[in-house]
């Protein structure tokens, strides 16, 4: 399915207004992400997977400055930095995300190698 998130285009699986899906639908799951190979805004890995005709391709490190993480709540869209430095919060609505989400960024992500 796809839906409306404010002026942002999301698809997957079961998604709410506030885009919790089939797979992550606790109060604090509000957070869609953005694939590299469609351009597109999914709620989770999984939403991509069994919606998508194609495997994933995470967000780039070459591309950090663009946005790639959506509120459901409010519809703002914030690069992966902005995330990070909002401790699990929205840096424009301050609706507190999932904090758990951190421990997946490798799903979403091209994360530094250190
Ligand atoms: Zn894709
Ligand atoms: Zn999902
Ligand atoms: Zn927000």
């Amino acid at each position: 399915m796809e839906r409306m998130i404010h002026t942002v285009r999301v698809r997957g699986q079961a998604i709410d207004e506030q885009t919790r899906c089939q797979h992550y639908h606790s109060e604090r799951d509000i957070i869609a992400l953005r694939f590299a190979c469609c351009d597109t805004y999914y709620p989770c890995h999984l939403c991509h997977d069994e919606t998508a005709d194609h495997p994933a391709v995470v967000w780039p490190q070459a591309r950090a400055h663009e946005p790639a993480i959506l509120c459901g709540a409010c519809g703002w869209t914030m690069t992966l930095a902005d995330y990070l430095a909002h401790d699990s919060t929205c840096p424009r609505c301050t609706s507190p995300f999932n904090p758990g989400c951190k421990s997946h960024l490798h799903l979403y992500f091209e994360l530094p190698t250190s």
